[in-house]
């Protein structure tokens, strides 16, 4: 299949091979045709399926006839509004909508939190016809008058379980509210949970059509996951150390379950020569990009994260990533994972665990359907330069990413208890394991090469196993 097939307008086309894109993904080869036709669209798609241009592309196109050179702000009302979760989401959905609108006369701008509002209000005041937001300081703005919501005839929520999950539905609820009632809406959610689907029944219209292009909380095919068992927590910060510096991983992102945790490990990794940084919510918002943009320019080779900070981020092809600490949700597992293996790459997902911790490894991988294996590492103390660190936890209190709460833990036990009960079916569900994927005929992801392969295998570590080869129809042509 190539693009040619949804009649999209010639300039969608340039831009579209601008970037390089030869071919749709699964997800954009069901959703094109849908939205162009402006029905409502309910995607369950896993993160990085391309699911930005699956709903940014027909947007544009149905936007085409609005679209003018005029001077005038009336000319220019906001016509799709599409709400994110977090900064860097909301940051990079913009950048590709201005990729994929280069050369159509429609314009964009973006806002959101903790920067200056002034220049998102000169954009708005100029008029834009995409308007990118997270929920809070959309509020903001429409409560200062900068913005008007009248004349949107495209709603996206993307990442709707995200939204949900930071608190954002009572915003959701106002912002919908001051939009018109006759208008097309998408919901994207990595997961199709109970609650997702009532969002979807408020929002939607009733007849939504569904797309689901993997299986519901299936983890990217094409990520070979291991976990390593470490004998205490405060073996993880040389574990760390030692799987970047023995796998030769020159881009890893490194998630921890809290700021705190996030911002030592940096420090620590820093102290033993490695280029790292963190990302949380505590951070700046110029912050947080600065530390991005390095990391994508290769300046920072570790970028230790949270999963708020992390969400939506999108690195192209990242090699791998290291869960310092097991989630306590299954879901942010999987948006973890997510990371790597992006548009058909190969990935690798490593997580550290201490024995206690297999509770919480037991939830993720009911999830899965699958068994994750499990390697123990031995950690090379010879290697382990900074020496044992009294753990900032010893204090018993730790910050977590979701606001500026503290809650105590107790040692070797998670700081905050898994969820009370099973809200989904599956969570009650027999372990069964799943089939292996085949790999899909005629793929032509770029080979599957393990990282740091040219080097012989560390003590204490097996090399993960080959990924599968890519999950996605959609390629990037091969110069670009
Ligand atoms: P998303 O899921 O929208 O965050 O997209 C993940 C990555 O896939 C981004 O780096 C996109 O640039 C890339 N991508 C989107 N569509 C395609 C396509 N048709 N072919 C190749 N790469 C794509």
């Amino acid at each position: 299949m190539s693009f040619d097939s949804f009649g999209l307008h010639p300039d969608l086309m340039r831009a579209i091979a601008d970037v390089g894109y030869t071919s749709p993904t699964p997800i954009q080869a069901q959703a094109i045709p849908i939205v162009i036709e402006g029905r409502d669209v309910m995607g369950a798609a896993q993160t990085g399926t391309g699911k930005t241009a699956a709903f940014t592309l027909p947007i544009l196109q149905r936007l085409m006839p609005t679209a003018n050179t005029s001077a005038s702000p009336a000319r220019h009302p906001v016509r799709a509004l599409i709400l994110a979760p977090t900064r860097e989401l909301a940051d990079q959905i913009s950048q590709n909508v201005t990729l994929y609108a280069k050369y159509v006369p429609l314009r964009s701008a973006v806002v959101f939190g903790g920067v200056d509002m002034n220049p998102q209000t000169a954009a708005l005041r100029a008029g834009v016809e995409i308007l990118i937001a997270t929920p809070g300081r959309l509020l903001d703005h429409v409560q200062q008058k900068t913005v008007s919501l009248s004349s949107v005839s495209v709603l996206v929520l993307d990442e709707a379980d995200r939204m949900l999950d930071m608190g954002f539905l009572p915003d959701l609820q106002r912002i919908v509210n001051l939009l018109p009632g006759a208008r097309q809406s998408l919901l994207f959610s990595a997961t199709f949970s109970p609650e997702i689907r009532k969002l979807a029944k408020t929002f939607l219209n009733d007849n939504p059509t569904v797309i689901e292009v993997a299986a519901r909380n299936a983890a990217a095919e094409n990520v070979s996951q291991v976990v390593y068992v470490v004998d205490r927590p405060e073996s993880k910060r040389a574990a760390v150390a030692q799987l970047v510096r023995s796998l030769g991983l020159r881009q890893v992102i490194v998630f921890t379950n809290t700021k705190i945790g996030a911002s030592r490990l940096a420090r620590e990794l820093q102290r033993e020569g490695i280029p790292a940084d963190a990302i949380h919510g505590d951070k700046s918002q110029p912050e947080r990009l600065a530390t991005l943009e390095r990391f994508k320019k290769g300046e920072v080779e570790v970028m230790v994260a949270t999963d708020v900070a992390a969400r939506g981020l999108d690195i192209a092809e990242l090699p791998a990533v290291i869960n310092y600490d097991l989630p306590y949700s299954p879901e942010d597992y999987v948006h973890r994972i997510g990371r790597t293996g992006r548009a058909g790459a190969s990935g690798q997902a490593m997580s550290l665990m201490v024995p206690e911790d297999q509770r919480l490894l037991t939830e993720i991988e009911k999830m899965l359907r699958r068994s994750i294996s499990r390697e123990t590492l031995r950690i090379d103390r010879s290697a382990d330069r900074g020496g044992q660190r009294t753990s900032e936890r010893a204090d018993g209190r730790v910050a977590t990413e979701r606001g500026s709460r503290v809650a105590p833990i107790a040692a070797g036990q998670p700081s905050r208890p898994a969820k009370a009960g099973p809200q989904d079916p599956i969570f009650s569900q027999p372990y069964q394991p799943k089939p292996v994927a085949a790999p899909a005929p005629g793929d032509v992801a770029s080979p599957a090469k393990p990282i740091g392969s040219s080097k012989a295998a560390p003590a204490g570590i097996r090399r993960a196993p080959k990924p599968v080869p890519a999950l996605l129809g959609g390629k990037r042509k091969a110069s670009s």
